[in-house]
């Protein structure tokens, strides 16, 4: 692969970023007066100014100064598909004609586009859960060339589904336990990072059934056990105590909703949920755009309609019992947009009871042991990749500060900043 040093082009190489306070992704209480520095693309200290190596000799084009303001982990969106297209105005039937008729040049630079709107809210990760051919695949590797600035990124290809089944038209149906292992095999062939398959039916697809499983618990377990023999995690998406159950018999080792959505209404099985705890899967709770939106909106949790509150509520409950859970958006589904994720966290703060620490640790810290990078990122610690997040405001006094990137960085240069944010195609900065 060839790489092109300095690529990401005009952007600046930063060696120290100090004075904000400093949440470093762990869950760890925050430290004032922080000091970063970076040597290269790594991160060589974070903490106290107190116990930092001085940085005097530091040109003042390298630093940053972050008073008044937090440094945090570079976020991690663990669930988006950047080759939907649907912004605020449209539904999923649009979604889906367009998915089917684009081309893949199309395709290709709305993947792009979208990559970079998530590096403009303070993403420097994303994990692509299923896209329409193989573009995800290519666009990681443009961009870790420094072909193309954008984010981290983890992709599974396209998603594995039956006939008829949640996003057959993104292109890879399988219906057998041989189907099944074909098209695993088939995904990392290609190179994916994971492997998604789709354990329920979805509310984009008509004709499929949120309630069900589409496979069953054997073929599940084939493409887990093929996943694992490639070296490769499996996660499944699911909408139903049935799914989850399914789910949890072939061991996946996360569930994407987990959502309690049965015939009879929003049914969350405390004993189903002990279960999958147990045996160490992680979760992957979807907020997006209807939490983000009431969440700018400063909604009040009574104000928020029923369905959302049985969502929180399960929340709540899940993490009392100590479900391992990270946050993702799922954008570009219906309604919700990359560069929105942060609200994912103030929806968290204000309707599911998390602290800011722990909000923040859902998408950083945790979403990195989740997909299996945290030896890479997801914490600002010496030797991790210096992904770096600061912001104009101090989360702790206003949660929605985590709206307004001042500076974000990728292996210790500035890839996005307030500038970037208003060039990108919403043509709105995050806090107007
Ligand atoms: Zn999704």
């Amino acid at each position: 692969m060839i790489e092109i040093e300095g690529a990401a082009g005009q952007t600046a190489e930063i060696r120290v970023i100090h004075s904000g306070n400093l949440v470093d992704g762990s869950g760890a209480p925050p430290v004032p007066d922080a000091v970063v520095i970076i040597e290269g693309r790594r991160i060589a200290y974070a903490g106290p100014r107190a116990q930092a190596p001085a940085f005097d000799d530091v040109p003042t084009e390298s630093r940053l100064d972050a008073a008044g303001g937090t440094i945090l982990p570079g976020l991690i969106d663990s669930h988006v598909h950047l080759t939907f297209n649907a912004r605020t105005e449209a539904n999923s039937p649009a979604v889906i004609r367009q998915i089917e008729t684009d081309d893949e040049f199309q395709i290709a630079i709305r993947a792009v586009q979208g990559a970079q709107a998530c590096l403009s809210a303070g993403v420097t990760t994303i994990r692509d859960c299923g896209a329409k051919g193989l573009v995800t695949l290519r666009l990681r590797d443009l961009i870790e060339s420094a072909f193309i600035n954008g984010p981290r990124i983890l992709a599974c290809g396209m998603p594995i589904t039956t006939t008829a089944g949640h996003c057959h038209w993104l292109g890879l149906q399988a219906d057998t336990e041989e189907e099944v292992i074909r098209a695993a095999r088939s995904m990392a062939k290609e190179g994916a990072d994971f492997i998604k398959v789709m354990a329920t039916g979805g509310g984009m697809t008509d004709n499929s059934n949120i309630f069900e499983p589409q496979y069953t618990v054997s073929q599940l377990s084939s493409i887990v056990q093929e996943a694992h023999r490639l070296g490769r995690r499996a996660t499944a998406h699911s909408h139903s105590g049935k799914g989850q159950r399914a789910c949890l018999e072939a061991r996946f080792d996360m569930i994407e909703h987990c959502n309690w959505h049965s015939p009879e209404g929003w049914s969350f099985d405390e004993s189903l949920m002990s279960d999958i705890i147990q045996a160490g899967m992680y979760v992957g709770i979807t907020l997006s755009g209807p939490q983000q939106t009431a969440a700018k909106r400063e909604t009040s949790f009574d104000e928020l309609d029923a369905a959302q509150q049985d969502r929180y509520q399960s929340l709540q409950e899940m993490r009392h019992m100590g479900a391992k859970i990270v946050l993702h958006s799922d954008a570009i589904a219906p309604i919700t947009c990359y560069e929105d994720f942060p609200f994912s966290l103030v929806a968290a703060v204000r309707y599911g009871g998390y602290t800011v620490v722990d909000a923040i640790h859902a998408v950083t810290g945790l979403a990195a042991e989740a997909i299996g990078i945290e030896e890479e990122t997801g914490v600002l610690a010496e030797g991790k990749a210096a992904d770096v997040l600061v912001l104009d405001g101090d989360v702790f006094a206003d949660v929605r500060a985590i709206g307004a990137p001042k500076w974000v960085l990728r292996n210790g240069r500035v890839v996005a900043s307030q500038g970037y944010v208003a060039a990108t195609t919403s043509g709105v900065p995050l806090n107007a």
